[in-house]
């Protein structure tokens, strides 16, 4: 009886071992179809997408309005801008109205090409970025600086920032810096730079990691309280800021492309510099 119940076993357990291998192999041969059919449907919806996206006569377009003079909140609680004048600027050449929808930094990138067409937040060309978006021509140069309390003597250089508490705004290139380039420092992530900028006055942070020029704004606005350290004494990268486009739609990135260059060399782009951005 005992023999029969081993037999029994050994059977089952060859049927199993049986039956594995031909469901991983199915599985295997079914994932490559699929495989490949994604990559269709992927390319079709692509096409599809390029001669679609801007057949109703809008752009819409993801911003985060809390990044100035780039984007912010206008009086009337809009966003307003460098970046969504430039936007719209390129919309008129373009010929669609331009939708622009307020969400967090973080998510933009994501978005790009389903809940919004393209982003643009003073956002930087990032081979990370590259992965899931098309880029436009840059438009602007930046660089990272610190904003520390007015009265810091102690925060002057990179290795001065090793071990500091930093806040950024999630998922900015300053994010990056922060946690990849400066030695055991604690990160703070905000979902923007302003809640940053609030903590750094409370004093819950030592330092905020930001973009030169709304550094400059935000430093600016809290002379007494802050002041901004230029990049000369750190290890910042140039970035380049530009649109970030649905990965694949080369029609669109040409007709951006082509509208920007159309701005810069009429002046306008400058214009829309002296306006929003000044002296910077
Ligand atoms: N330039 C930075 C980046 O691309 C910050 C942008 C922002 O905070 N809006 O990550």
């Amino acid at each position: 009886m005992k023999k029969l119940w081993k037999i029994a076993a050994l059977v089952l357990s060859l049927v199993l071992v049986v039956g594995c291998f031909a469901a991983c192999g199915s599985s295997d041969d079914v994932d490559e179809p699929d495989a490949g059919a994604e990559a269709t449907s992927e390319a079709g919806t692509t096409e599809a997408a390029e001669s679609d996206r801007l057949a109703d006569g809008v752009l819409t377009v993801g911003t985060n309005a809390t990044f100035p003079p780039f984007e912010y909140l206008g009086d009337d609680g809009t966003p307003d801008g460098f970046d969504i004048a430039l936007i719209k600027l390129i919309g008129e050449k373009i010929g669609v109205e331009v939708e622009v929808v307020d969400m967090e930094f973080d998510s933009l990138c994501a978005s790009v090409g389903n809940r919004i067409d393209v982003a643009i937040a003073g956002m930087t060309v990032d081979p990370e970025r590259e992965k899931t978006v098309d880029f436009s021509d840059n438009y602007y140069k930046a660089i990272q600086n610190v904003l520390v309390a007015a009265d810091n003597t102690e925060i002057t250089d990179m290795s001065s920032l090793a071990g500091k508490t930093i806040g950024v705004q999630l998922g900015t290139t300053g994010d990056k810096v922060a946690t990849e380039a400066v030695e055991n420092a604690e990160v703070k992530q905000y979902t923007s730079y302003s809640l940053a900028v609030e903590d750094l006055k409370n004093g819950n942070v030592d330092a905020v990691i930001i973009d030169q020029t709304p550094g400059e704004i935000f430093a600016g606005q809290n002379t007494e309280e802050l002041k901004l350290l230029g990049a000369e004494n750190f290890d910042f990268e140039d970035e380049y800021y530009a649109i970030a486009c649905p990965e694949g739609d080369t029609a669109l990135v040409a007709r951006i492309n082509a509208a920007l260059s159309e701005i810069q060399s009429s002046g306008e782009f400058d214009m829309l510099v002296d306006e929003y951005i000044g002296n910077n």
